[in-house]
């Protein structure tokens, strides 16, 4: 058992350092794990419940947010596919300013560098929250577009940056110098994202949580074609690297990038001394709910440039500049009532209903209570009146109840269901992780037969690494079970009982009904590994999928341990925990799911309907029995599962990530940072063609 996290509330500001950092760097394994590997190592929801602490905290300490915050990042890094692009200058990060105080200081600071007595002019910008981007011009055109990335090395959105209308590709007017680094900021307006989000949800896709996710999720599309078609925007308001000086100030350069076709942020003054700095502020915080377009502060900047040339760099962030943040945004409502809702997992979240109310500018209706220890954590009631506050135009939520309003008689706490709302009369249990703690997650543990869950469990059943079921994609899926014709894995190999409905539904005809129950047909016969995986246990994976088909062979055996470790038979549990890489939070899953009855009898069903064949025991007299093998690059011979099939089907293990364990990396074309650290560890490392001439492929 691992201790509970400490709540956020009770965080210290050291602590919270440390916890968004520990966050950032588990995040991140987790999003290379899932993206670029395609092997995730926990649940949606335990990864949901990483970035929602991670949220929270932030929520509470705005100021500590973190350059390479998971929050900023939507559908992560996908290395490997956006080239690397190193800066001509850097692209740095201002400090904050969080006070009148601080504001006044920055001045004074300024005035005592430079030896100053008269006042200095300083520019005050709105800060937009999007996406910083550096956008190089060769003679007057573009020739390249980079992500800010970690400050000195971005990512090559050239193509997708090209597709936004608000960027010049070759610059209106004259004078500017002929190589210069415009930056600026990739942003999406409140209307343009409040329309892609409705368009989203009406797909079935995942929505974004705010405008700069929903920015950067954008931008970072592997098609251009998709990026093409979202409303993006820019504000340019700055550069880097330049064969000339083309301004003397700040102002000047503003009015330069308005004249070659950029947006400049009309909201963007020049202002005197300290108290121009705070009347600044005053006014953007007033103007902020009216602007459309999310900010999170003002920018300070000393305006004559040969000042900023004089005042240079302390540490890694100008003395010229500063940023002032707004504080995070609050308003007082009344808690109406709890409604649970069941996500695709599973999850019970608890979300509390208010009084409308205005924060920032945005009306707000709903917040989340996150899990059931929040609601006990905060005592939060029906009926009570609560302080309710929205950081970062994060998902608003509530901070604290106000206690002298609690309304007379006292309303009883808030009892959290033990049935899910779909009624099945399951056990609501307490989620746990990979690694077997128990989280303050409570799930439903109706599976396909839940019908909140049935649609996510189905669409993972048909997904490629399981059933993979040609013509049966997700929207497919979906209008099946809308129409009920699909309720249940053994549904889909029953599904020609409708064929008759089938060829009168638009968009069916003779051929692609044919296609269609071919594709089923193809996979009526079936891998024991695949339709383990297929199943959606929690904690059971490809890889775990996999190790088990090998380890019982045959699906009679397999179902018959099943039975056993849902029983908690000392014996099966003791095999099935010997077999490799399975502990504790992968037989406790397997046993809870067999012990359902309503699962027991769809794996039933399914199996009833299939050939499941027997899984081959691995070999042990290979050249690569034994060894781990990682597999980089681009393979030019055989597709990545491919070669992972047959590595296992000689006894290799396969692994996603290089470590002193791997003994051989296989490394083709294009092959990046794994390549470096196996070079690095002196890991054997090998062309796909000496792999194959080693296996005998
Ligand atoms: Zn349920």
């Amino acid at each position: 058992m691992v201790a509970a996290p400490k709540s956020v509330e009770q965080l210290t500001e050291a602590e919270a350092v440390a916890e968004l950092t520990r966050l950032a760097d588990e995040i991140a394994a987790h999003d290379i794990r899932y993206f670029q590997e395609d092997a995730p190592a926990i649940s949606d929801a335990d990864y949901d419940a990483l970035k929602r602490r991670n949220t929270e905290i932030e929520a509470r300490f705005p100021h500590l947010i973190r350059e390479n915050s998971p929050s900023f990042r939507v559908g992560a890094t996908r290395a490997e596919q956006f080239a690397p692009v190193e800066h001509g200058v850097p692209m740095l990060s201002l400090d904050n300013a969080f006070s009148d105080e601080d504001a006044v200081e920055f001045d004074a600071r300024v005035r005592r560098f430079l030896k100053l007595e008269e006042e200095v002019a300083y520019t005050a910008e709105p800060k937009i929250d999007g996406l910083s981007c550096s956008i190089r011009y060769e003679n007057g055109v573009l020739v390249q577009a980079a992500t800010r990335g970690d400050g000195r090395v971005g990512e090559d959105v050239t193509a997708n940056v090209s597709t936004i209308g608000e960027i010049p590709r070759r610059l209106k007017g004259s004078g500017w110098p002929e190589t210069i680094e415009v930056r600026g900021e990739v942003y999406l307006g409140h209307a343009e994202f409040a329309a892609l989000n409705e368009a989203a949800e009406a797909a079935g896709q995942k929505t974004y949580a705010n405008p700069r996710n929903a920015a950067a999720g954008s931008l970072r599309q592997i098609d251009s074609k998709v990026t093409a078609q979202r409303p993006l925007r820019f504000f340019a308001y700055a550069w880097g690297l330049l064969s000339e000086p083309f301004a003397e100030t700040q102002w000047e350069a503003l009015a330069k990038l308005k004249s070659w076709g950029f947006q400049v942020t009309p909201q963007s003054e020049r202002v005197q001394g300290a108290k121009g700095l705070l009347d600044a502020y005053a006014r953007m915080e007033a103007e902020r709910p009216k602007l459309g377009f999310d900010i999170d502060g003002v920018v300070y900047k000393v305006d004559r440039l040969d000042w900023q040339q004089r005042l240079g760099f302390v540490s890694r962030a100008p003395r010229w500049g500063i940023a002032r943040k707004f504080p995070a945004q609050q308003a007082r409502t009344v808690l109406e009532a709890i409604d649970i809702q069941v996500g695709r997992t599973g999850a019970l979240t608890p979300v509390a209903r208010l009084t409308p109310v205005t924060v920032g500018g945005v009306v707000v209706t709903n917040a989340t209570l996150h899990n059931a220890d929040e609601i006990e954590r905060l005592d939060v009631r029906v009926g009570d009146t609560v302080i309710l506050q929205r950081a970062g135009d994060v998902i608003p939520q509530i901070v604290r109840v106000v206690p002298e309003e609690r309304p007379k008689p006292e309303p009883a706490p808030f009892e959290f269901p033990h049935v899910c709302p779909c009624d099945l009369k399951t056990e609501v249990v307490r989620e746990t992780t990979a690694s077997g703690a128990e989280t303050v997650v409570r799930r439903c543990s109706g599976e396909f037969a839940c019908p909140f869950q049935r649609l996510a469990h189905l669409r993972h059943f048909v997904s490629r690494r399981a059933f993979d079921i040609e013509g049966l994609g997700e929207k497919q899926l979906t209008a099946f079970v809308e129409r009920g014709w699909i309720a249940e894995p053994a549904d889909i190999f029953r599904l020609h009982a409708h064929r008759d409905e089938l060829l009168e539904t638009e968009g069916y005809g003779e051929t692609s009904v044919k296609n269609l129950f071919e594709g089923i047909e193809a996979r009526r016969t079936i891998a024991l590994d695949r339709f383990i995986y297929g199943l959606g246990i929690r904690h059971i994976g490809e890889t775990t999928a996999v190790v088990m088909a090998r380890g019982y062979g045959t699906i009679e055996a397999f179902l018959e341990a099943m039975d056993k470790v849902a029983a908690r038979d000392p014996e099966a549990v003791e095999e099935l925990d010997a077999m490799d890489q399975i502990g504790g939070a992968v037989i406790d899953a397997a046993a809870a799911y067999f012990a359902e009855d309503h699962n027991r009898r769809i794996v039933q069903a399914l199996k009833d309907e299939l050939q499941v064949q027997e899984a081959e025991k691995p070999k042990t007299d290979t050249a690569v029995a034994g060894k781990t093998v990682v597999f980089t690059g681009t393979l030019e011979r055989m597709t990545r599962d491919e070669a992972k099939a047959q590595a296992e089907r000689l006894g290799a293990k396969v692994s996603g990530s290089v470590s002193k364990k791997t003994d051989i990396v296989v490394a083709g074309p294009g092959a990046g940072s794994k390549l470096k650290t196996a070079t690095e560890l002196g890991i054997q490392v090998m062309t796909e063609d000496e792999w194959i001439a080693m296996v005998g492929g």
